[in-house]
């Protein structure tokens, strides 16, 4: 019975389509929050306050010209269809990436589960305890399996791990002298990411067939393959043996599924192992992301780049991680850092240390015994049909020798599914995998014309071909983790104990600044796992790529609109690497001016510490600009600056909006100062948050910026890692942009040099941000924009009289983010940031961004994603623990004795002795009984301890015992 509505109170189709876009879901605020919030501010509109927070210098004038927003129904099947157009095939091209199977558990409950994927970086290790503890698995693993102590915790891949192995020989090895030799046989992608950081930074590198013996002369440092590229397994001992004689150091870049089954390069005596850990169970995702590794030998941990976990002890006398040796990284060392290694593979770390957890050391040796007895097989029976190997003895990879006929035995295997590598026009690659099956080497042998096998026959008849005196004899992987875990119910619990000692988005907001920890959206996730996307191989065909082919034109398109630069990159797998290449497009351009010798960077006091040891990295020399006292970069140090040094100016290195949380007007002048100089202008685009629909850093000055997709773009944070940034450049530094001499567009292979392992870098998490853009379209990402900036104002407005707010711009609005000064509050009462940011665990909140860019200050950065009742409940409890803070300044308690430095308080505080100033109800229940509270496993973390007393592997389980 029809309800005898009219036509027209009755929605169309249309309508109805239109009320509920994606937008409504990603960003938190509702209508009434926005209204509340404005009259607040005393604003009548968003727009009313976005045109006061944005310079009108700066104001894009056109709205963004972007694909119209689809619904996330529509977003996910465009993505399968694009993901179907890939053809992963069985992938046996090896070279460092290999099929893998990825245990479902560590699938759905680490790679696919918010409450590892949203987390942040470990800084603050007391709500870190589940991630620090999988990394410390990571290193015990990678350490025993290497045969070497001290693991760091994941470099961005194998190629930028052996480039960071070149940087530390040339840091360790302060008396050798002579070029850095690479076997030959290495990874062809290695020794083209590590020429160009030698390159880069003025060292001489060397390509040399190490079977031959070390090249004659001084050798700083000698880098091995094994197993080789060709499948060849090296004789290590003589290399090294004689690398050591010649006073080099002796690197080796190792695969770890065959160090299950051959004796660990460190037992041989190499001094430093590099690799990935892509086949312990992580996706092939057409190159990455995957976790690198590097282990070092003891009295070279203080060199080891990138993030490195170890064992401290807590407030309670407790076994506790954190991070450790942070003093060597860039954010405290600089230009003088070890690296600049910021964001790291944490996630994929994570998921491959698990795999070792699950499988045990017997189920990685029957996973690598088996991966050999396939090659075995099928060498065995190639042989029998009269085809010669490259190599008799081999772990996985075999090279097969037909003359003239390489390229049609790929082909014809291509026909059958299998990718097989081309090698030479005479020679064919075959890798196995823990995916192999019989009937990939049926149509590999079909490939090759070889029928009438009997492959069980075969099997019967065959012995192993891994090299006599390189089987491994020495054991591994002994302690407790990796062998309590292999049933899937004890996998599941395991994961499940470890997430939720964490605090993740999936907990409450995390408001770190710089760091815009926004909504990690389930549609834009869920793509990442099709196996169109997770299984191809990186040096398939371009053909068997078209997928990936259209997604990566449509994201680099997107991002030039969105950014106003002409050209982009994707290949750089972190910022950090963004900010290389993109400082490596520089020096290309100037070079090609005839103005090579250009070699200062400067750079604001408030710069990231990445942008000082990428600078180094890349050659030139850090010059600091001073900041005025309103936060801006104070324009007449800038003129003094290039008046010194005018001529010598490569570039600036400016973030916009400022890490002072601030629009700055002056930037445009900033920009024409430095162009009048002759220098180009580089701008960080780590804060795009603020900017992205409003402004194009390509417009208003930039020559060259990096984004960060793992921010702005919606790519999860990882728990510290994995990343992309993509790197956006105007077109006459458009030649300078990352190469890859096998990258699947011809036109791109050669060039500067690869800064990646892979051609599209981290490509396998690109459809997390494409199917972003696709979802908000150019209203949307405006409208999110806006969204964030409102938050950071509002956040500002209430908090600021009880933390003053320390920089603000000309209309007295902040812009993405806000620094709250601690610092008058600590000289009066000695209470520190730190006990605040604990403090703030306690309250069931993620500390915001500590002591940058400012000593003594938190920058709070709430993003578009957080409803207001959120926003109010952090900011009431920074109000709550201001109160606090007042208690100690009126004296009731002293510093020492407060709820402030006891925090943050774990469930012990509800039993036994309790001596403390406070109750126990004020320590873990500041605002009443709350039956969802947030546990911290650990009390504070002595970060001193730790590093005087360095443990980076699992500790005895003993050590855990009350
Ligand atoms: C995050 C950040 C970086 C570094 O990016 P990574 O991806 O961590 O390497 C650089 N600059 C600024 C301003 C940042 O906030």
């Amino acid at each position: 019975m029809p309800s005898g509505a009219t036509v027209s109170d009755t929605p169309t189709l249309s309508e109805l389509d239109a009320a509920s876009p994606f937008v409504e879901r990603h960003v938190g605020l509702s209508a009434a929050d926005e209204a509340t919030m404005l009259a607040r501010l005393g604003y009548d509109s968003v727009a009313a306050m976005m045109d006061a927070a944005v310079p009108a210098g700066i104001r894009s004038t056109e709205s963004l010209d972007l694909p119209a927003a689809l619904t996330e129904a529509q977003v996910a099947s465009l993505a399968r269809e694009i993901a179907a157009s890939n053809k992963p095939g069985e992938a046996m091209i090896g070279l460092g990436y290999h099929a893998t199977v990825t245990p479902p558990v560590i699938r759905r409950n680490v790679l696919e589960d918010p409450s590892w994927y949203t987390a942040y970086t470990p800084y603050q290790p007391e709500i870190s305890q589940g991630r620090l503890e999988a990394l410390i698995n990571f290193q015990t693993m990678v350490g025993d399996l290497t045969g070497l102590p001290v693991a760091n915790s994941s470099l961005l891949d194998e190629g930028t791990a052996a480039a960071e192995a070149l940087a530390l020989v040339h840091r360790a090895n302060r008396k050798g002298s002579g070029p850095f030799v690479i076997d030959a046989d290495a990874l062809p992608q290695s020794i083209e990411v590590v020429k160009v950081r030698a390159e880069a930074m003025g060292l001489e590198v060397v390509v040399a067939d190490l079977s031959q013996g070390l090249p004659e002369g001084d050798v700083i440092g000698v880098l091995v393959q094994y197993p080789g590229a060709s499948g060849r397994v090296p004789d290590l001992k003589p290399i090294v043996d004689a690398a050591h004689e010649r006073g080099a150091l002796a690197v080796v870049a190792a695969d770890l599924l065959a160090l299950t089954v051959l004796e660990a390069p460190g037992t041989l005596g190499a001094d430093v192992v590099v690799g990935s850990t892509q086949r312990f169970g992580i996706p092939l995702f057409y190159g990455g992301p995957h976790a690198g590794y590097m282990a070092v030998h003891e009295g070279i941990e203080r060199h080891l780049p990138g993030r490195l976990v170890g064992v401290s002890v807590d407030a309670e006398g407790r076994p506790a991680y954190r991070l450790a040796l942070q003093t060597r990284e860039q954010h405290i060392r600089r230009e003088k850092a070890t690296s600049n290694i910021c964001t790291a593979q944490v996630l994929l770390a994570v998921g491959a240390s698990m795999y070792a957890v699950y499988h045990g050391p017997a189920g990685l040796k029957t996973i690598a015994t088996r991966t050999h007895r396939y090659a075995a097989v099928l060498a065995a029976a190639l042989k029998s049909a009269g085809l010669p190997l490259v190599s008799e003895t081999f772990f996985d990879t075999l090279g097969v020798t037909v003359p003239g006929r390489a390229a049609d035995v790929v082909a014809a295997a291509r026909g059958f599914g299998v990718h097989l590598r081309l090698v030479d026009a005479d020679t064919v690659g075959i890798s196995t995998s823990e995916a192999t099956t019989r009937s990939t080497l049926s149509a590999v042998l079909n490939a090759f014309g070889v029928s009438g096998v009997d492959l069980e026959e075969i099997d019967r008849t065959t012995a192993s071909a891994l090299p006599d005196g390189l089987v491994r004899t020495t054991d591994y992987l002994t302690h407790e983790v990796f062998n309590a875990h292999h049933s899937e119910t004890q996998m599941l619990r395991y994961l499940h104990k470890l997430s939720a000692r964490d605090y993740a988005l999936d907990k409450g907001m995390i408001p770190l600044g710089s760091c815009t920890m926004k909504l990690n959206a389930t549609t834009e996730m869920e793509p990442i796992s099709l196996p169109g996307f997770a299984d191809l191989h990186p040096f398939v065909p371009a053909e068997d790529a078209a997928g990936y082919t259209r997604l990566v034109g449509e994201l680099e398109g997107w991002l030039a609109e969105v950014t106003g630069y002409d050209e982009v990159s994707i290949q750089p797998n972190a910022g950090s690497q963004g900010e290389f290449a993109g400082l490596m497009a520089i020096r290309g351009y100037l070079d090609a001016q005839g103005e090579g010798h250009r070699d200062i960077c400067l750079m604001p006091s408030s710069a990231h510490g990445t942008n000082a040891a990428s600078a180094a990295m890349a050659g030139m020399k850090v010059q600091v600009v001073k900041s005025a006292e309103d936060g801006t970069v104070d324009l007449d140090d800038l003129r003094a600056k290039l008046a010194d040094h005018g001529e010598k100016v490569a570039a600036i290195m400016v973030t916009y909006p400022s890490t002072h949380g601030v629009y700055e007007e002056g930037i445009t002048e900033v920009c024409s100062l430095v162009h009048e100089a002759g220098g180009q202008v580089y701008i960080d685009g780590a804060n795009f948050n603020a900017l992205l629909g409003y402004a194009k850093p390509g417009e208003f000055g930039g020559d060259v910026s990096h984004l960060n997709l793992h921010k702005t773009f919606c790519i999860p944070h990882g728990g510290g890692g994995p990343g992309v940034g993509p790197v956006a450049v105007r077109s006459h530094l458009a030649p300078y942009l990352p190469s890859h001499s096998l990258h699947p567009d011809t036109s791109k292979r050669s060039g500067i040099g690869a800064i990646s392992a892979a051609p599209y870098g981290s490509a396998g998490i690109l459809p997390i941000s494409w199917a972003y853009i696709r979802l908000m379209g150019a209203e949307g990402l405006t409208r999110a924009t806006a969204a964030a900036v409102l938050s950071a104002n509002y956040v500002a407005a209430r908090l600021n009289e009880h933390f003053p707010v320390l920089y603000r711009g000309e209309t007295g609005l902040v812009a993405h983010e806000c620094i709250l000064d601690l610092r008058p509050m600590t000289k009066e009462t000695g209470v520190t940031v730190d006990d605040v940011a604990k403090r703030l665990i306690d309250y069931g909140f993620h500390a915001p961004t500590m002591s940058f860019p400012v000593a003594g200050t938190l920058m709070v950065e709430p993003t578009e994603s957080e409803d207001l009742a959120e926003l109010d409940r952090f900011i009431d409890a920074m109000i709550a623990i201001k109160g606090e803070v007042d208690r100690v300044a009126s004296g009731e308690w002293t510093a020492e004795n407060s709820v402030l430095r006891g925090a943050p308080h774990t469930s012990r505080a509800l039993v036994g002795e309790w001596d403390r100033a406070y109750s126990r109800e004020e320590a873990v229940f500041p605002r009443g009984i709350d039956p969802d509270k947030y546990w911290p496993p650990v009390a504070r973390i002595d970060n001193t301890y730790g590093d005087r007393n360095l443990v980076c592997s699992c500790p005895p389980v003993e050590s855990f015992a009350e």
